[in-house]
């Protein structure tokens, strides 16, 4: 049974109180926007000594913080307006759901403008996985997930995809996830949103999580996944980069014509493209590509595309992540037979494809993968 953890309401949420005037849409400036040098610009802006820069960062990142009371090496006087400058409340939770004991937690943001956006904490017993949300919605139609039903609503900024995993930090920290605190190892970048569409804001989000304290949290690199529907230019952007996080694309079909209407961007950028521009990251970065594909009865779980798929892939520096479709509202596709499943994966191991089937979290409460829709809730 899914469990209400939470539904604070307006109160007790600190109003954005730095919004620029004339950026109508855009958040307010929040420190994990800004690298430290910026940082401390702001800071000795205030007439403070820009050392504090440093402060508030550890605050944030390592503490994960952003309440004034809780800052005792700053000065009294100075706490409100260094908090108000560069630690605005981006992000106020509006409903969080649990199950699996609690060690799978889905939040419910409210953005400064009303925009909703969901994260997802996933705890297994050697890792502490978040699940972020990039766009507030997606553009991308992709007619098996519920986020792409509902359309794009914005781009978040990069301190709002930061906060997320700060937030979930702070959870793990203060002991409110079974199994004793913790830390957040690893990221994704599969909740609501298509990351390379917002390429800006999630590019300077990797390198906020993954710089070290002050600069960033201090995640690994290796731990992080940027996940795309195969936008080819940012692929091939992305990997000029230089990063050593991981690329997983969504494929769901190995073929155009089935491809051209599970993701509609296939239109654009084919099959044998969104490949090519994967194995061009896998040379660069020496990571292997994980390939993502939703098994849908009927659809896409035949033997002959798994054979296809398998031949695509064969010698390439690639795994194969295959995810039971979840149930989304008004989809009549469901999760593929468990026969027809063992023989997609046997007919991939035949091909010398290393595959794995994902353990999807989160279902009872709409947190599992394409089912982050961000419904809005009565008010309290
Ligand atoms: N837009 C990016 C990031 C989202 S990741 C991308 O598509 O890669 C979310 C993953 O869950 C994607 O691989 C997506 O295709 C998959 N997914 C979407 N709807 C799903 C569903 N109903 N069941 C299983 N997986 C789904």
């Amino acid at each position: 049974m899914p469990l209400v953890l939470a539904s604070p309401g307006p109160a007790g949420s600190r109003p954005a109180s730095n919004r620029p005037a004339g950026g109508r849409g855009r958040p307010p400036r929040h420190l994990a926007d800004l690298p430290l040098a910026e940082r401390r610009a702001v800071v000795a802006g205030l007439g403070q000594p820009p050392f504090r820069a440093s402060q508030l960062s550890r605050h944030f990142f390592g503490r994960y913080t952003d309440r004034p009371e809780e800052m005792s090496d700053l000065p009294l006087a100075a706490r409100d307006p260094l908090t108000q400058a560069l630690l605005p409340r981006l992000l106020t939770p509006e409903r969080e759901l649990a199950c699996d004991g609690g060690t799978t937690r889905k939040t419910l943001w409210r953005t400064f403008d009303g925009a909703l956006v969901e994260s997802v904490l996933m705890r297994y017993p050697e890792r502490v996985t978040m699940c972020v949300s990039s766009q507030a919605g997606c553009g991308m139609a992709c007619p098996f997930c519920a986020t792409g039903q509902a359309g794009l609503t914005r781009n978040l900024s990069t301190a709002e995809i930061v906060a997320q995993v700060v937030a979930g930090a702070r959870m793990l920290a203060d002991g409110e996830v079974p199994g004793g605190a913790g830390r957040v190892s690893n990221v994704v970048f599969m909740g609501m949103g298509e990351p390379l569409a917002n390429y800006a804001s999630v590019l300077a989000a990797v390198r906020r999580l993954t710089e070290p304290v002050p600069e960033g949290m201090g995640i690994s690199q290796r731990s992080v996944t940027v996940s795309t529907v195969g936008l080819v230019p940012a692929i091939t952007r992305l990997a000029a980069e230089r990063l050593s996080v991981t690329l997983a694309v969504s494929l769901h079909a190995p073929d155009d014509e089935l491809r051209d209407t599970l993701v509609p961007v296939n239109r654009r950028w084919k099959v044998a493209e969104v490949l090519d521009a994967a194995w061009g990251y896998a040379a660069t970065t020496g990571r292997r590509v994980s390939i993502e594909y939703a098994l849908i009865r009927d659809i896409n779980d035949h033997a002959w595309r798994a054979d296809l798929l398998g031949s695509l892939l064969a010698g390439r520096l690639a795994h194969v992540n295959l995810i039971p479709l979840n149930p989304t509202p008004g989809s009549k596709w469901t999760a593929s037979r468990p026969a027809a499943q063992r023989e997609f994966v046997r007919r991939l191991e035949a091909h010398g494809v290393p595959v794995t089937v994902r353990d999807t979290r989160g279902r009872e409460i709409d947190g599992a993968c394409g089912q982050l829709a961000a419904s809005a809730v009565a008010r309290p």
